[in-house]
């Protein structure tokens, strides 16, 4: 089915639910795509004998797996559109049905204009789940201009060779001795200044939806995030009560990293309390008044794209150490969750 300039393949759902013979699905569905959201459900319920229950709490990724919220409900199943799995999150209360958004862009032009801006001959690729289907094009079309383009798997946390996640950046940090210089192919800031930060090294952003590349900009980012990041910290220097915020969705939950953090903070005569919760905003944490800085161990988007929502500073782990001189700001790092 084609969708908003996305291919998905429903049928395979469709499939799933007739052989299952399952009566009552969710469909989980990213923003988006959320205005299309009824089509699939139409489609589905004329191929099958099964009813659609749509999810319509915010998704933005696939740690956002709402089977444990809707399996109350009667749900035999879950489809979960436009994101790959999570290979190590498996501990699911009802079978999930991952379909990806495969984006009907071609790379080929963007990545042709891209290549004035590439440093060095070996070029490392990455992408997101959208373009995944068109990484060999990519590699193609830059092997044909004398390039040697080069894709790794990432960690336990990532399904294919050359994805990344605005939370892991493994596939780009385990070949970053290897290449001179990196090509993302997506859209939006936040994968690509990610990737600079967790590898130093160049990176081209190829947008495949304007076909538009950028690279200059970029680095304007990252000093303009590092501004910001550095005021957040330097709000939070003087802290005496800590929230450690916890996320409660299944692939966010950084638990242990929250009770180390919890000694840290023990080891520095600083109060701390453990808050968890599933989604973020200012309103839920606006009572813990006598919190000076929250630490948040859950996306590593919340503390970056939302800082502006909160009053109290909200930091990542990485720059609590780095509060603490435990690690340099001149080595500055975005936060990842590894596996
Ligand atoms: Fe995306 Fe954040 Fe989830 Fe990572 S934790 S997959 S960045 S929504």
């Amino acid at each position: 089915m084609k969708i908003s300039g996305y291919s998905i393949e429903v049928e395979t759902a469709v499939n799933a639910i007739k052989k299952n013979g399952y009566k009552i699905v969710a469909l989980q569905i990213p923003e988006g795509l959320k205005m299309d959201a009824f089509t699939i459900v139409d489609y589905i319920e004329k191929e099958t004998n099964a009813k659609v229950i749509v999810s319509a709490d915010p998704c933005f990724g696939a740690c956002d797996i709402v089977d444990d919220e809707l399996k109350n409900l009667g749900i035999n199943c879950i489809i979960h559109i436009g994101h790959t799995p999570i290979p190590n999150i498996d501990n699911f209360s009802i079978p999930i049905i991952f379909i990806n958004a495969l984006s009907t862009h071609d790379v080929t032009k963007v990545v042709e204009k891209s290549i004035p801006s590439l440093k060095g001959k070996k070029i490392g690729v990455v992408t997101t789940a959208q373009h995944l289907h068109m990484i060999e094009t990519a590699m193609d079309t830059l092997r044909k201009q004398g390039f040697e383009p080069i894709i790794s798997d990432g960690d336990k946390r990532i399904q294919a060779k050359g994805q990344i996640l605005g939370c892991n950046f493994t596939a780009g940090t385990k070949i970053v001795d290897k290449v001179d210089s990196f090509l993302f192919i997506g859209s939006g800031n936040f994968h690509p200044v990610g990737l600079l930060f967790a590898t130093k090294k160049t990176v081209i952003a190829a947008d495949p939806y304007t076909n538009t590349v950028k690279t200059q900009e970029l680095d304007d980012l990252k000093d303009t995030i590092l501004k910001q990041r550095y005021g957040a910290m330097a709000r939070s220097k003087s802290a005496k009560t800590f929230g450690i915020l916890v996320g409660t969705k299944k692939g966010q939950q950084r638990i242990k990293l929250a009770h180390e953090i919890k000694e840290f903070l023990d080891s520095k005569q600083k109060k701390s309390y453990i808050i968890a919760l599933n989604s973020f905003s200012p309103i839920p944490l606006q009572s813990f008044r006598e919190v000076d800085c929250f630490v948040s161990t859950a996306c590593p988007r919340i503390a970056m794209d939302d800082y502006m929502q909160y009053k109290t500073p909200i930091i990542t782990p990485v720059e609590l150490e780095t509060l603490f001189g435990k690690k340099r700001w001149e080595d500055y790092q975005f936060d990842q969750i590894i596996e």
